[in-house]
Formats: structure tokens, sequence, C-alpha cells
């Protein structure tokens, strides 16, 4: 087993985690202990014993853990399983995703947000149809939209390799155990995860415990009972070897980020719309456009041939740090008349919008439909 400070260096220098610009120095770096075997065996047991059920554990092969993995990112579990039932039925392997027009994953994405996900993930289907799947780290790190640790996640869950994992749930469960502070700095503090995590699934795969179960494990324990406010440590298996519930400070930890500043946004939007026909008119956001490949009203200010203004509805949302305001001007048109018939976009459904749209346009759509 690896002793404290010197070990996160060596980390450092094997890995190049905390070489970049913000670099770890070995001043820097905490003094910390790994978790020990004796832990990390009651942790799998545990998991083993309780873990949720979940479409994409009871198939893990590398094309599920991946889309699942992807859709994790900053989505909760509890919203992803749905999303995730429907995709795979409608794209069941990656020859099936590679193969599908964009509009039809975009549409499958539709709702969870996030929309470049959905981008990477049919470019990353279109890559491994070719070239195959990834069976290292350093493979799936090529593959768009894959970071260190979803490469992590993938490796681990699907092939069983020993790699480290570190996301949100992770870090609050290392931080409290260790008593590991942002204000450290950012690349040791960062590192520092890494490294507690390396050792732990390291020594795991050593004892011939599953690197698979134990990564599952912490990401399990950090989602059910190490949670943000309100830690159960009651129930938690590895509370004898917690510094933080030692210290009384578990509820402290891990220290927020600085939040970036929230930026105000105001947009006007065109609703075309085909009250008989109960249709809209939309445009295809394009490539390098912000919400690029997603339907949404036009924005106000083009030539609306032969369509009469109509009222405003103001719709508000929030986009990560974007709050957006949106004024939407109403006017009613024939959807069939001559007026309209050259405009580049579409005539989509009120009811049943076959494109992918975003927020923003259902929320416009909704409240056309509650006023009409
Ligand atoms: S004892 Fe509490 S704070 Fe520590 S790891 Fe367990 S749940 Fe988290």
């Amino acid at each position: 087993m690896s002793g404290a400070c010197s070990s996160v260096l060596g980390y450092v220098k094997r890995t190049g985690v905390g070489s970049t610009n913000q670099k770890a120095s070995a001043e820097s770096l905490p003094s910390l202990t790994p978790i020990p075997l004796d832990a990390l065996s009651k942790l799998v047991a545990w998991f083993r014993r309780g873990n949720r059920v979940l479409p994409w554990r009871e198939e893990p092969t590398l094309y599920r853990v991946w889309i699942s993995e992807i859709m994790l990112q900053q989505t909760q579990v509890v919203t992803v399983v749905p999303y995730f039932e429907r995709f795979i039925a409608e794209f069941p392997s990656v020859e099936h995703l590679a193969r599908a027009d964009s509009e039809s994953v975009m549409k499958a994405w539709a709702g969870l947000g996030y929309y470049s996900r959905a981008r990477n993930i049919h470019q990353g289907a279109k890559t491994i149809a070719q070239k195959g799947f990834p069976k290292t780290k350093e493979g799936w790190l090529e593959i768009s939209g894959v970071g260190p640790y979803t490469a992590g996640a993938i490796t681990s869950i699907a092939l069983g390799l020993p790699e480290p994992i570190v996301d949100g749930n992770v870090e609050r469960v290392f931080a409290r155990l260790r008593i590991l502070r942002r204000s450290l700095g950012d690349a040791p503090y960062k590192t520092s995860l890494w490294w507690l995590s390396g050792e732990a699934v390291a020594t795991a795969h050593a004892a011939g415990l599953s690197p698979s179960d134990l990564n599952q494990a912490w990401m399990e324990l950090g989602a059910t009972v190490c949670v943000p406010r309100k830690p159960q440590c009651g129930l938690c298996p590895i509370s004898i070897d917690c510094e933080a519930l030692k210290a009384g400070i578990a509820e402290l930890l891990p220290e927020k980020k600085k939040r970036p500043e929230v930026k105000i946004l105001e947009e006007s939007r065109v609703a075309l719309v085909d009250v008989i026909r109960e249709k809209v008119y939309l445009e295809q956001a394009r490539t390098g456009e912000w919400r690029e490949g997603l339907w949404d009203f036009p924005k106000a200010g083009g030539e609306f041939v032969g369509v009469k203004r109509g009222d405003e509805i103001i719709t508000k949302h929030v986009v990560t740090n974007h709050r957006i305001t949106r004024a939407l001007e109403v006017r009613v048109v024939d959807s069939e008349s001559r007026a309209v018939r050259d405009y580049p976009g579409r005539w989509i459904s009120m009811n049943d919008p076959e494109v992918g749209i975003g927020s923003a346009p259902k929320k416009g759509i909704a409240a056309i439909r509650a006023g009409s």
C-alpha cells in the first residue's frame, strides 16, 4: 500500500493529472492515507446487497454503459431512466445509432438538455461502428464527448479494468472520507481525489474485488447515503474510516465551487401558428449556432410576408448559467397559404412535434396551446 504525500506526487508524474497549467506542486499536495482494503471490502459487500436496479446495470455492455454514462452527465438517474430505455429501444446497437440521421438522434434526446452530448454520441457511434469499441481508457478518451471520468466508468464497469473515477458523487465521498478542501487549490484538490480513487481501485483489484462493483459502489454511496445535505452516516458501511464524520464537519464538505456569474439574456422570436391545423412554424439551428440541430421559432426581425402582427407571450427559462426571457410574438397564419409556402423551415404539429426541440420552444408551444 502506498504512503501519503510522496505517492500523490508519484501519481502526478505517472499520469500527468495535475500537470497542466495549474500544476500541483509537491508542497501543495496534502498528506493522504489511502482507503484501507477492509473498508473497500465492506463497501463492495454493501453495494452487492442492495444496489438500485437500473436498466444499464442489468446488461452492462460497452454500448449500454457508454450511453448511460453520457446521459448521466449533469442529469439525475431518475430523469435518465426513461430516456435511456426509449433510446436503447430506438437504437439497440451502435450500428443502429451510427446509421441514424441526426434528426432522430436529437429527437430521442430532446428534453434531456446539454445537446452537445447527443451530437457527440452520434459522432462517437460513427467512429465505433468503423473501428470497433475501444478496449482501454486511452482508447475511450479518443471518442467524442468522453473525458477521464466517463472513460474510467466505462472501462471499469463494462470491462472490469482497475481505472479510477471521480465525478460529483465520488468527489463528495472522498472529500469527506479524507477531509479534502477545495481551498487547497484546484490542481492539488483534483489530483488528490484521483489519487484516492486510483489507490482504492488498484488495491481492490489486487485483492480480487471487482473494479466494476467498487466504482459503482462509490457512485451509489454518494447518490444515496453520502448525499450533499444531511449525509446518512448511520447507514454508511465505511463510517469508521471517515475523517469528516470524526471531526463533525461532514456537512461542510465538499467546499462549494465559486458559481459562474449568471447571464441575463433577452430574446425575441416569432411564432407563426396555424390554429386550424394545430401547427407551428419552426426552423432548425444551423451548425455552429447555439442549440445546433434543434428546432425553434424563427428570430424576430425577419420578413414574414403576408403575415399580420399578433399578441405577445413572455416565457422564461434557465439554461446552465443563462437566465433567458423570451418575447414570443404570436401571428396566426394559414400554413398552406401561398404567402408562407417558400419559407425554409417546417410546419410542426403542436401535439406531437416529431423533431428535436429544446425547453424554450416547448414552453412557447404550451403557452400557445393554453391560450388557443
Ligand atoms: S460517514 Fe457520512 S460523511 Fe463519511 S462517507 Fe459515510 S456517509 Fe459520507
